[in-house]
């Protein structure tokens, strides 16, 4: 799959998976000793049962694998995440090659009121043009202090220590699909940090694209992970 573009230099790209509706079916028909080669109307309706009750380990006989590139900031949120696998670019072993840094479109500040937990934003007030500047002077300090380093031998290990969270990273990661719908109730919804909720809302669609009945189901299901 050809990756999807996220923020301004990150993606998701779906790199394998074994994902579909009819594995959820099969999982849970076991128990009575049935195979299904299809999916059926009835098999809608046991996606649903299984949904609604909270029969959770039908949904993790399946598996996607994304290839993410992300902010730092970004993927130590996501990684969070535990049941989940990860292997991540290394800062030790790989001298970084022309890196990419976050610059959001706008700078946003929380609305007057707001509270942490239930944070509203709103356009940060400041001078937008000049602390985009700032910051783009600052990333470029950071990665001339990295260079410096490496082309003076320290270690790689302890020359990134000049590099800001706001560096794109890029990492594997499989799930399934209970663990994706964890993510997803809380990642792809109003509380969780705008950036992170671009890339859920992006392997929303993906996975949507993989399993729709289990999709559709788990939105009717109030976004609540069984
Ligand atoms: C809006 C938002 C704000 C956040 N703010 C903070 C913050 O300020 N500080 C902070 O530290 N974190 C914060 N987090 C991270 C949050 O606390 C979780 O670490 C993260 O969302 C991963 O969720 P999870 O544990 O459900 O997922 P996973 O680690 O993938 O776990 C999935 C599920 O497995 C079960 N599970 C996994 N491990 C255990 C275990 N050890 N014991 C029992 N059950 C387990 C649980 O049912 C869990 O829901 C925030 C998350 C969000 C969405």
């Amino acid at each position: 799959m050809t990756e999807i573009r996220v923020l301004d230099h990150g993606f998701v790209r779906l790199d394998g998976s074994m994902a579909d509706d009819l594995s959820v079916v099969n999982a849970a028909r076991v128990s009575f000793g049935r195979y299904k080669e299809e999916m059926e109307e009835s098999d809608v309706g046991l996606i649903r049962f299984l949904m609604r009750e909270k029969h959770g380990t039908p949904f993790e006989h399946n598996s996607m694998r994304f290839h993410v590139k992300a902010p730092i900031f970004v993927t130590r949120e996501w990684q969070r995440h535990r049941v989940a696998s990860y292997n991540e670019f290394s800062m030790r072993y790989a001298k970084l090659e022309n890196p990419d840094f976050y610059m959001p479109d706008e700078f946003r500040q929380p609305t007057e009121g707001s509270k942490p937990g239930q944070y509203q934003y709103e356009k940060w007030r400041g001078n937008q043009q000049r602390t985009k500047e700032m910051l783009k002077n600052h990333y470029q300090d950071s990665i001339d202090i990295y260079n410096w380093a490496v082309e003076n031998n320290m270690a790689r290990e302890q020359a990134r220590l000049a590099l800001p969270v706001a560096i794109y990273t890029e990492f594997y990661f499989t799930v399934n699909a209970r663990s994706l719908m964890n993510f997803l109730s809380l990642r792809n919804e109003p509380q969780a940090q705008f950036e992170i909720r671009e890339y859920a809302r992006t392997l929303e669609e993906i996975w949507a694209g993989l399993m729709p009945i289990t999709h559709e189901t788990f939105v009717n299901n109030n976004r609540t992970a069984p």
